[in-house]
């Protein structure tokens, strides 16, 4: 607990390096970009180090990698970072494999020293900025990472619980080739003043239907407590990152056809999407 304390100290917090911070005055004084910047890097010129929250099942990894791929930004999971780092020869990874297993929680020290790498790594190769998902999960994170770089902005993705159920519900895996699909038809019907959201299931084509799993812990109960677990933990970070006027609460109006020209529409980025398209 000591290490944990003592990293919560402003002082300590110094000692993570500002990698950002260039990058980020550039964008936010309007100050022109360096001039070797290509077109693609260009469009995300705008300082795109965001930060994605939602709950579990909200589809926060999919609308974050959509919006990577459109800003030339990379999406950083931090999940994939510490797989990355187990199956590196890493300095960390001998430390991280006896923690996954004994089946520990990787601790905040680590999460963010396989960030702060990554961003290093990201800053040399001349990234303009990324999209974090899966960090930070609590205020003391969002303070750790304030000490490492400066996020402009927080997406918040919302989904009603009676939606995320009935999703997480749905959600069967092919056991042959492993991919995901969804069963779940959701109609729910619009009620004061809020507008109704429906979402067509994602169907296996011929050959998964037949071999269509469902994951064990996909259980309304697991669901139920998954949820209420994760707003606990949630609501204080949320109102961290709305006291300082960076989150953008985003109610998903649907599925990825409704929700994608939404969000790009909330982010101005609407129309980059189109000349993107146009000049692809
Ligand atoms: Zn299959």
């Amino acid at each position: 607990m000591a290490a944990i304390s003592r990293l919560t100290k402003p002082s300590s917090l110094s000692s993570f390096p500002r990698l950002w911070r260039s990058i980020t005055t550039t964008t936010t004084t309007a100050q022109s970009p360096p001039s070797t910047l290509s077109r693609r890097s260009d469009l995300s010129s705008r300082s795109t180090q965001w930060v994605f929250l939602g709950c579990p099942g909200v589809g926060k990894g999919t609308y974050a990698s959509r919006l990577s791929k459109l800003l030339g930004v990379p999406h950083i999971a931090t999940g994939d970072l510490v797989r990355h780092e187990l199956s590196s020869s890493g300095p960390l990874s001998t430390q991280l494999a006896d923690i996954v297993n004994k089946g520990q929680l990787v601790s905040d020290e680590i999460i963010i020293s396989l960030l702060s790498k990554r961003l290093e790594v990201g800053e040399t190769k001349g990234e303009s900025g990324f999209i974090l998902d899966g960090f930070p999960r609590t205020i003391r994170q969002a303070e750790i990472l304030e000490g490492v770089t400066d996020i402009g902005l927080v997406v918040n993705l919302r989904l009603p619980e009676q939606a995320l159920i009935e999703k997480c519900l749905g959600r069967r895996v092919c056991n042959q080739c492993g991919k995901n699909f969804n069963v779940a038809t959701i109609d729910i019907k619009g009620e004061n003043g809020k507008p109704g959201i429906s979402m067509a299931p994602l169907s296996p084509p011929a050959q998964c239907a037949s071999k269509m799993i469902t994951r064990a812990d996909d259980t309304e109960e697991v669901v139920k407590e998954r949820l209420r677990v994760y707003s606990e933990m949630s609501q204080p970070l949320e109102e961290f990152y709305r006291s300082r006027g960076k989150l953008l609460e985003f109610d998903l109006p649907g599925g990825i056809p409704e929700s994608w020209p939404k969000l790009l529409e909330v982010l101005n980025l609407d129309e980059q999407e189109e000349k993107l398209t146009a000049t692809a």
